[in-house]
């Protein structure tokens, strides 16, 4: 939450990054000047049921090809790593977040502090899913983070919050889901 970041201006993925940190240069704008009540919270990988199908992301992606029996697609060497938090999770962190006394405005990372490679992730849904999907490498788009893991120390400590739900419970969960719709 310290690091004031070093990201690209002009990348394809510049606009989310720069979207959010203007975001937030705003919310303190309008605590400084009107007093409003405000809570920043940076929101690290999520997944769980309701996730739309086909929105690119890689839990989904990799859930609904497992259960169609198609390619698993890997982007790049799949050893790029993220951590996974499962919605229900990620809901109670932003409860408490907001319930939270108005000292605790954020910036505060809610997330998953447990990391895997996206190419673990991959196995673990052909594993949970019998799927016979065998895995196949994709070119890894432009400025692909190449490791994503929350330092939630100030969540433990100002919300008394952690993650409780495991990866595997979690996709169990999420495949029931994408094999229900
Ligand atoms: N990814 C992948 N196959 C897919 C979709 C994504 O290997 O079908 C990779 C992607 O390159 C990235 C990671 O999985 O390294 C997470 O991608 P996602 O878009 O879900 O989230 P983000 O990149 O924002 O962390």
């Amino acid at each position: 939450e310290k690091y004031r970041g070093s990201v690209s201006t002009t990348g394809p993925r510049a606009c989310y990054d720069e979207g959010k940190r203007c975001a937030e240069t705003l919310f303190f704008d309008y605590l400084r000047q009107h007093n409003l009540r405000i809570r920043v919270a940076r929101i690290f990988n999520t997944y769980g049921p309701r996730m739309v199908p086909d929105d690119g992301r890689v839990v989904s992606n990799f859930i609904v090809q497992a259960l169609k029996g198609s390619p698993i697609t890997i982007y790049g060497d799949g050893m790029q790593t993220r951590s996974f938090c499962y919605v229900d999770d990620l809901i109670e962190g932003m409860t408490r977040l907001m319930k939270a006394d108005d000292k605790i405005t954020g910036p505060i990372n809610l997330g998953n502090p447990v990391e895997f490679t996206i190419r673990q992730l991959a196995e673990t849904v052909i594993k949970l899913t019998k799927t016979k999907s065998r895995l196949i490498e994709k070119p890894l788009p432009e400025d692909d983070p190449t490791q994503r893991c929350p330092d939630i120390k100030s969540a433990r400590k100002a919300l008394k919050w952690q993650p409780e739900i495991e990866l595997e419970e979690g996709l169990i969960r999420t495949i029931n889901y994408f094999k229900s719709i």
